[in-house]
Parts: structure tokens; sequence; C-alpha cells
């Protein structure tokens, strides 16, 4: 089977498909798809069917130019081969499941002919006049072989029959519905403009319909089948991929007519999904062509939920997302009908990166004036910003981020640095007490608190090795003072107990400590987050030696500040290695 469709290939032929070649000696030449040249160093070696290139090396025969060129896999180039050359594969060869999905593609195959057809008769006029009034020209509906199914209940199902496809093998294919209490069966799409979806190697793997008037549901999918999954494939994707490869990154849109007014404006590299969100399926096929995706979803309410899950896909999967923004209203197809490509590719330009454009968006529908409304907004954008794999890219947002919501608060802002590098999805709620103002709590002092709250054997290490100056500037000192004359006195240590006795703020930091998931307390644990604290509080003293030495001074006090300085910085990287924090 392999071995008779390589024997009628030509890769001389196939190659002259994607790119010039010019005859040289024996050998045929031209410049390599593959890397980046301007003296040709690609050749092609009709006689023994061979391709090379000198300077990156890539090589093989005719599957392995397709394989390489169109990202596709071995099977997918076999039948890419076949299909050109006319080569029937026998179905054995197609692997266990397919026999099923021929049985669908065939079906599929008379459908889409019956389609096409009916969109040139006398009753397919209100189809053609739909689709100029959309703006579509008759080229455009050849190249994206748009038909027409009419009204009525049969008229595909007698098609269907005449042309050999039994009962069963339409309704696999989803072209007939059946009916649950009688059993009948009848055409599935009626009275809709019909855009057959396309697979790379070019089978007519499914159908969507747009109804044309009122009729529900608006659009209409092939369901589910043995040769159609929704979740692996992309309206477009195969007439998109050459457009992805020359600009560097994908559009994706929400609707077939979206692709088609794009492609037909000369936009050539949108694809769209098929009514579902975007999945790992999604994801595999997309990879293989680019990483880079603008997003061009509709911006109305509806529309958020769901494209907000697609886009968690696309940055989890790696992608560097951008967003074009349109006027409210105005769907890609729309825009370009009434704009024209050029303001379309301006607006593509000006997309901002997806986490701006929700920092943005969050901006808008919060106030904030005061703390707690900049640390809720905050806390929608952290879940994106921790999807995104590339710390660089993401620490790289943090300025934006702050800009846009005006936090200028030092501590929200070092908050929301520590959750950025630690991928927190969240500003934790005990390290923020909202609209009291800078109430926060930094990890070592919580997790000391809660050790001390949560443990006696523990809390009485920890008084013993706490040092005075350990929580000279923390807001848990007081906290702590209070634990420690409980202690002295006696007296239970209890949450409810210190509570009442500390002042309110104190009060809302052990409240919001004692939510916090953490796992039961160890002594070491409690050490780790002590040697922390006693590191940062002899940075504080280096920053302040820093300064002195930067304010000059005599000779001999630069000395004992310098001194001081190296051994403070010996001690803060022996008290670093010792805890678990830093
Ligand atoms: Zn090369």
């Amino acid at each position: 089977m392999v071995e008779s469709v390589r024997a009628r290939a030509d890769l001389r032929e196939i190659v002259s498909d994607y790119l010039p070649l010019k005859k040289s000696g024996s050998r045929y030449r031209g410049l390599c798809p593959f890397h980046t040249e301007k003296t040709p160093s690609f050749y092609v070696d009709a006689e023994k069917q061979l391709f090379y290139c000198f300077g990156c090396g890539a090589g093989g025969d005719v599957f392995k130019f397709l394989m390489l060129y169109e990202k596709l896999e071995f099977p997918e180039a076999l039948r890419t081969l076949a299909d050109r050359y006319g080569i029937p594969i026998p179905i054995a060869s197609r692997g266990p499941e397919s026999g099923e999905r021929q049985k669908v593609l065939s079906a599929n195959r008379r459908a889409h002919d019956y389609f096409r057809e009916q969109l040139r008769q006398p009753a397919g006029e209100r189809a053609r006049k739909y689709l100029s009034g959309r703006g579509i020209t008759a080229g455009t509906i050849e190249t994206f072989q748009i038909g027409y199914a009419p009204e009525g209940w049969g008229g595909l199902k007698g098609h269907l029959a005449t042309a050999g496809i039994n009962e069963a093998q339409a309704v696999l294919a989803g072209l007939l519905a059946k009916k649950e209490d009688t059993g009948r069966t009848y055409d599935r799409f009626r009275q809709r403009v019909i855009f057959p979806i396309v697979n790379l190697t070019g089978e007519t793997i499914g159908f969507g319909g747009r109804v044309i008037g009122d009729g529900e549901p608006k659009y209409l999918n092939s369901p589910e089948t043995p040769a159609f999954s929704k979740g692996d494939n992309l309206y477009g994707i195969g007439m998109a991929r050459e457009g992805i490869r020359k600009e560097g990154y994908a559009i994706l849109v929400e609707g077939y007519m979206d692709v088609i007014a794009l492609h037909q404006a000369g936009v050539t590299h949108a694809v769209a999904t098929l009514g579902t969100g975007f999945t790992t399926g999604h994801v595999r096929l997309l990879k293989r062509y680019t990483d880079r995706v603008v997003v061009n979803f509709d911006p109305d309410a509806a529309g958020r939920a769901a494209a907000r899950r697609s886009l968690e896909v696309l940055l989890e999967s790696g992608f560097e997302v951008n967003v074009v923004a349109l006027p409210p209203g105005k769907d890609p197809d729309l825009f370009v009908r009434e704009h024209g490509a050029e303001r379309y590719r301006e607006r593509l330009a000006a997309a901002p990166p997806y986490i701006e454009f929700l920092t943005r968006d969050v901006a808008a529908r919060h106030d904030l004036s005061g703390t707690r409304g900049k640390v809720v907004a905050l806390n929608e954008v952290l879940p994106f910003l921790a999807r995104i794999d590339n710390p660089v890219r993401r620490a790289g947002h943090v300025e934006m981020i702050a800009a846009v919501l005006g936090i200028e608060d030092r501590l929200v802002l070092q908050e929301m640095q520590d959750a950025v590098r630690g991928r927190r999805k969240s500003l934790q709620p005990g390290m923020v007490a909202g609209a009291r103002g800078a109430w926060l709590v930094n990890e070592a002092e919580s997790r000391i608190l809660r050790a001390m709250l949560d443990s006696r054997d523990v809390r009485k290490a920890m008084l013993d090795e706490l040092e005075e100056d350990d929580l000279e500037v923390s807001r848990i000192a007081s906290i702590v003072k209070v634990i420690r004359d409980l202690v002295v006195k006696q007296e239970d240590v209890t949450y409810p107990r210190v509570a009442a006795l500390v002042s309110d703020d104190a009060r809302d930091i052990i409240t919001r400590v004692a939510a916090l998931p953490h796992p039961p307390a160890t002594l070491e644990e409690g050490r780790g987050c002590l040697m922390a604290l006693r590191a940062a509080r002899l940075e504080r003293q280096m920053g302040d030696i820093q300064k002195r030495l930067e304010t000059g001074g005599k000779a001999m006090e630069i000395d004992e500040l310098l001194r001081r300085k190296v051994e403070l910085k010996r001690r803060i990287e022996a008290l670093r290695q010792a805890s678990p924090l830093s």
C-alpha cells in the first residue's frame, strides 16, 4: 500500500506545489522551506525521489516532505498522497476503527455533493441571496465548498438512498436524525446554508449549518461521529495553515462566517472552533503550526465565560495569547466588511496580551478607590497570570497590572510580586485586611503564628528561641506577647482566648491565619520561619548600613560598616539556607 503510493507520487511535483524549483544538473534546487536562507541549498533528486538540504540537514522521501511541511502524521501524509493520486486505500490498512470512519466519510462525500448541487438549484435562491447579502463571492463559495440543505424532511435521505448509502450509515454519519418514538429517520439539516468541515487531509468530516430565517438553533453541527470530533478539529485549519506559517500566528474566531469573511479579505490565518470551547485536542492541532494566537471573540457578556475557559486552556498550553478588541456588536465578519482588511490588520497589530486586556476589563468593572476593591480586582487577574508558564513573561506583567489597577501600596505590590513568583492564584485572604489598609502579614509570620497557636510543644520551643528583635517591626509582635503572657500565667492558649486579648487589627490577623490551609505545624517549620524572619531583619540592618556607606563618612567608620556588612551577609546566607521559605 505504502509502496504503491510511493511509486505513484512524484516528489518533484509535490515539492513544486510549495516552492519553485530550478533544474540544476541532474537535480532540482530551491530555497529550503525548513530554514531561512538566501541562496538555495535545498535539492530534490527526482530520480532517487529524495530531497536534502545542505543548510539544515532536512531530508527524506515524499512522505517525509509532507510530514515536515504540512506537519502531518505519517497516516495523514499517506492519505493525502493516496487521495491526490486517486489510489484507493484499503480499509484494513487504515487502522482498526476505520471501517466506521470510512462509512461516515463516504456518506459525507455523497451528502456534500448533494448540498453543493442544491445551492445551484432554483431552491437554493434564498441561500444564494443570504450569502451575497453577507458579501460572500462566488469564488469564496467555491473555495469553501459551501452548500445548501433545502426545506423538507427527506431530500437528502432520498439522495443518499439512490447513491447506495443505507439508512444506518447515514445515521452513523449524523446526516439523518432518528425520531426516538417511531424510529423514523429524517434530514438533520433543513433550510440551512451548509459549511463542510474539512480536515488537514482534505476529507469532509462533518458539516455546519446556518439557518436561513428565524429557525433554531442558529447554528447546527454534525454530531460526534467516528470521523468527526469537535474537540480535535478547527474550522478552516486546512485553508489557514499556510497563512499561519507565513504570519507566525493564528487568529482564533468564533464562527464559520468570521473565518470565511477574513479569508476572503485576504486575512487567511483565521480558524474557528466548532461550537465548543478550546480543548487540548485543539492545542495539539494548532501547536503543529504555531504557539502564538490572537483571539478575536465576541466581547459580549454571554461569550465571556466560555471565552475565558478557552483562554485558560491556551495559556496553560504555553500559547502566547493576544486579544483583539472590536467595537461593541462587531464580529470579525462584520468589521472586515464595513472597514476593510487594512483596518482589521491594524487591530491585529495593536492587540494587547491577554493579561493586559483582562486587567483593563476587570479595572472597568470594580471600584478601585480603596484597597479592598483593588485586591478583589487583582484576585480576578491572578489565576490567569498563574497559568502563564514562562516566569519572565509572568514577571513582565506585574508593572502593567499595578499601573492599571492603581496599586501603589508597597506591601500590596510586594504581595502581588510574591504571588506572581509563586504562581499563586490569589492573594490569600489572611494576607490582606482589605479596606483597613496594609495589614499584611508575610508567609513566615503567618506560619509562626499558626504554629504557636496550634501546638503546645512548638509554642514552648518557639517562645524559647524567639529573640526580642526578631519581631521588631512585625505585625504579629503584639499577638506573640499575649501568647507569652498566657503561657507565663500557665493559662490555656486557644484561638478565642488570644483573640479576646488583642486589638481589632490583630484579631483580624488571627482569624485569617486560622483559616489558612496550612498543614499541621512542626517545630522544624516554625524554626525555618524564624530563620526567614531573622534574615529579613538582618537585611533591613544591612540596608541601613548601605545607606550610611553611600552618604560617606570617616575612613574608620566606613571600615567598621563594611566589616559589619560582610558579617551580616554571612549570617543572612546561613539563615536563608536553613529556612524552607527562601
Ligand atoms: Zn534547510
